[in-house]
């Protein structure tokens, strides 16, 4: 298996929200995958921060994924993690006075990488990485404007056949998937453990 990009020591790559309260320090400077995402959560996530004093929301955001690895974490305090409803999989953490996103973990995410939305944090490192795939086309809303590049992998929904060929894009599969080298710093998984209950936002589905 290909191993993720290791630590660049000419730099530290650090992750803040926009009041530049809360800070990441990562161990790894360069995400290893990217998506564009239309589906709901993503939408009503980047919807529900906006409402609370946070970034406006993009139609389709890019995320990006990066090794779970974090050396140092300033603000603390100013982290909450969100769910949107009970029976949620994604855990969002928020900076508590300026909403911006900080990271997200998921049970897919293994905790060998967490994600993030390009935009709704501010980093330092090299974002280039182009998307991979677009996923949760389903999730378009008629009368909104999407601009989906050419050329790239486009996945309606996680069927067992559209889910085989999501993870045979290669990003995919070396990122998603169970940790190699154990983290020298915190997981983004082990930083919420340390948070605040999580709390559930019960908005409901649109
Ligand atoms: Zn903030
Ligand atoms: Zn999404």
């Amino acid at each position: 298996m290909k191993s993720l990009d290791p630590i660049d020591k000419q730099m530290t790559a650090e992750m803040t929200c926009k009041c530049s309260r809360c800070k990441f320090s990562l161990n790894y400077t360069t995400p290893s995958l990217s998506l564009l995402c239309a589906c709901e959560d993503c939408r009503q996530a980047l919807e529900w921060g906006f409402e609370q004093g946070g970034i406006a929301p993009t139609n389709l955001p890019q995320l990006f994924y990066i090794r779970s690895d974090i050396s140092t974490i300033d603000g603390l305090e100013f982290m909450q993690p969100f769910q949107l409803r009970d029976n949620a999989k994604s855990t969002r953490v928020y900076c508590t006075k300026c909403f911006s996103i900080l990271g997200v973990d998921h049970p897919g995410y293994r905790d060998n990488v967490f994600m993030f939305f390009k935009g709704f944090c501010c980093t330092n490192f090299d974002l280039s990485i182009k998307p991979s795939a677009v996923i949760y086309l389903k999730d378009c809303l008629r009368g909104k404007n999407y601009t989906i590049p050419d050329n790239i992998e486009k996945i309606w929904s996680f069927t067992s056949e559209e889910r085989i060929r999501f993870y045979s894009i290669p990003e995919v599969s070396n990122s998603l998937t169970d940790v190699t080298t154990p983290a020298k710093g915190m997981t983004f998984r082990e930083i919420i453990q340390k948070l605040p209950e999580i709390k559930v936002l019960n908005l409901a589905p649109n």
